[in-house]
């Protein structure tokens, strides 16, 4: 897929989600949220619906869970800019709620599936419970919640796409209970450790690998 193509995908996407009346969830939204970073990366964060300030500022991962994911990213030498931050579903649902299966369903099927089918990542970051279902349910993969999977990793094809796929408890965990930052600690040098292997050791480092150029597979 030629970067203008792929750049004309995403722009389709991010214009529908913006405008998207497709389910219930649309009524109390500021602002849909479609995802932010390179488009270009080989690692995609998915996590589970906006809060309050994604809500009003448009983007993912903004508030205090955000800060949270920063900080874990530059531990393993990332960056928002290196990476894809979505989420399952692209509106706040009221009070945080979590999102119904239904609404999960609308939403992944118009927007999440072309996302990953454009960006194609090597790797896929499931933050909290609902994004570690529905992705790994996706490879006929049926889990009941997150504790007793995170920091594992599956090769799994979500919509024929080959990734490895590392589900993690959600940052805003962190808020709650200190023992989440532990958890998490651990899940980011799991993820840290699978891309050396994949790094190849003529390259340029980190950054050369992340950013996929057209002419690399
Ligand atoms: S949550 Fe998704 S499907 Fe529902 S209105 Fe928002 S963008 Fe559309």
């Amino acid at each position: 897929m030629k970067l203008v193509s792929k750049e004309n995908v995403i722009g389709e996407i991010n214009s529908e989600v913006v405008a998207c009346m497709k389910c219930g969830l649309c009524k109390n939204r500021e602002n849909g949220v479609p995802g932010d970073g390179d488009i270009c990366t080989r690692i995609m964060f998915i996590g589970e619906a906006p809060g309050r300030q994604e809500d009003l500022s448009g983007r993912p991962f903004v508030g205090a869970a955000g800060k949270n994911l920063d900080g874990l990213l530059h531990s393993v030498g990332l960056s928002r800019e290196k990476v894809y931050i979505t989420n399952i579903v692209k509106c706040r649902p009221p009070g945080n709620r979590d999102p119904s299966k239904e609404e999960i369903a609308t939403c992944t099927g118009l927007y999440l599936k072309r996302q990953i089918q454009t960006i194609r990542p090597k790797f896929l970051v499931m933050l909290g419970r609902h994004s570690a279902i529905y992705i790994l349910s996706q490879a006929g993969i049926k889990v009941q919640g997150i504790t007793a999977i995170h920091g594992r990793v599956y090769k799994i094809h979500p919509f024929n796409v080959p990734v490895m796929a590392i589900p993690m408890f959600h940052p805003a965990a962190m808020l709650y209970n200190p023992k989440y930052k532990t958890f998490l600690e651990r899940d980011f040098d799991v993820l840290k450790s699978e891309i050396k292997k994949l790094t190849h050791p003529d390259s340029h480092g980190l950054d050369t690998w992340i950013h996929r150029s057209y002419s690399r597979k």
